[in-house]
């Protein structure tokens, strides 16, 4: 009885220590995925309130599906990258479109967060910087009205300045403006401001805005280089060459400077408009009617436009109808689109883009035999233009002959090009730096 009384209770005893190890294991397993949970929260980058555990928990808890989000700086893209865009949107860091590319727009809506954070502005989203952007901390962005002006040796004392004269001291300093330090915002100023736009990726309107001057006044602000070859295809601001390629998508945040509806902009005697929503930029559409005008004087005077300025977007619906088209014929998705790259290029990757580049034709003629295509040949240059897919360069350019296609480049380039039959890949990799 004793014997029987002592087992039970020995049985009692085990019973118990095994419910505390459940219950120890129990609250545990729960803490465990409730860390997961966090982590992958984190992870899936929606913006809700930010956990608050120390960052080195996140190794504790080795789970292989849960990766650390990797840093997104220049040059990322995808899914994480359009997220992150859409988010520095939301919050008004970021104009333009979340393309899931991580161009200068991107970098500077990011250290524009950061500096409105107080984080390093590196211009990179790493753990810190993701975490409190979708955070409920995240701030939207306000604009600071007159930026405390950066310390630099060279600088006279700038609180005696005007905001015109410090903004033309600071883009001095950087390289951008070569003019006085007047306090006139006149328009080598403007171009100075569009040009530190450009190469940080805001719009470029030629204003010294709130957006502007957080960058412009910060150690985030770049000093001006001519871009090279393939990295940044940007000559605009001073000079008009700009690339674009297969190699050279269109830089995010690209702006055309004036478009004009050529329909109603050129004179119908000089040239047809084959549609009516065909733009160009107003300085190439002059340089263009200038050129038809003395096409007509040596007896030429049949001429259309077929094509202009072209939209990423309206790209991006040419392609995508090729691709359904040959879907439609029984190929696959990769057939498909494989067989749309051979005629229609990748949105962002047309020269149409840039609104400098115009398909001349002769209605109910091939042009390649046309008179018209002869003088374009041979007279386009003198008007700035060059025939930007040469029957000799298909190994350079990547593209057929097309002796239709001609792209505005300014005069002092189109010569230069002409005298040392150059095509612009080959041109802005002799001059480009
Ligand atoms: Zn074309």
């Amino acid at each position: 009885m004793a014997e029987k009384k002592k087992a039970s209770l020995g049985l009692k005893l085990a019973y118990a220590a095994l419910f505390l190890l459940i219950l120890a294991a129990a609250v545990l397993g729960i803490h465990v995925s409730n860390l997961n949970a966090q982590v992958q929260y984190v992870n899936s980058l929606t913006p809700t309130p930010v956990p608050d555990y120390p960052p080195n928990m996140m190794q504790v808890t080795p789970d292989p599906s849960v990766t650390r989000a990797p840093i997104l700086k220049t040059g990322s893209r995808g899914d994480a990258v359009k997220q992150l865009q859409l988010r520095l949107k939301e919050l008004g860091y970021l104009p333009g479109a979340a393309d899931g590319q991580f161009g200068p727009a991107t970098e500077t809506a990011v250290i524009l967060f950061q500096q409105q954070h107080g984080l390093t502005p590196d211009g990179k989203a790493g753990p810190a910087t993701t975490e409190l952007l979708y955070s409920s901390a995240a701030k939207p962005f306000t604009p600071t009205p007159t930026p405390a002006p950066t310390p630099t040796p060279s600088a006279a004392p700038t609180d005696a300045l005007s905001d015109t004269e410090r903004l033309q001291l600071r883009l001095k300093e950087l390289g951008y403006y070569t003019g006085a330090v007047d306090g006139s915002y006149g328009p080598a100023t403007k171009a100075a401001v569009r040009s530190f736009q450009q190469a940080h990726g805001l719009a470029a309107d030629g204003i010294a805005g709130s957006k502007t001057n957080a960058v412009l006044y910060s150690s985030a602000a770049k000093p001006f280089t001519t871009p090279a070859p393939g990295s940044e295809p940007w000559v605009r601001a001073d000079g008009l060459p700009l690339l674009v390629n297969a190699a050279n998508h269109l830089p995010s945040g690209y702006q055309t400077a004036d478009l004009v509806m050529m329909r109603t902009y050129c004179d119908s005697s000089i040239v047809t408009i084959k549609g009516s929503e065909i733009q160009g930029e107003r300085v190439a559409v002059d340089a263009l009617m200038a050129m038809l005008r003395a096409a007509h004087q040596d007896g030429l005077t049949i001429w259309q436009v077929s094509a202009g300025h072209r939209s990423v977007a309206y790209q991006q619906q040419l392609f995508d109808d090729q691709v359904y088209a040959y879907r439609q014929d029984g190929m696959t998705r990769t057939q498909a689109e494989a067989k749309t790259r051979q005629t229609v290029a990748d949105p962002g990757a047309s020269e149409h883009h840039t609104g400098l580049a115009f398909d001349i034709t002769v209605p109910g003629q091939q042009f390649s035999n046309t008179k018209q295509s002869q003088w374009l040949a041979q007279h386009c240059w003198e008007y700035g233009f060059i025939i930007r897919y040469p029957i000799d360069k298909v190994n350079i350019t990547g593209i057929s002959y097309e002796p239709w296609h001609i792209r505005y480049v300014g005069v002092e380039h189109s010569i230069r090009m002409r005298d040392e039959g150059l095509c612009l890949e080959e041109y802005i990799e002799k001059y480009g730096n």
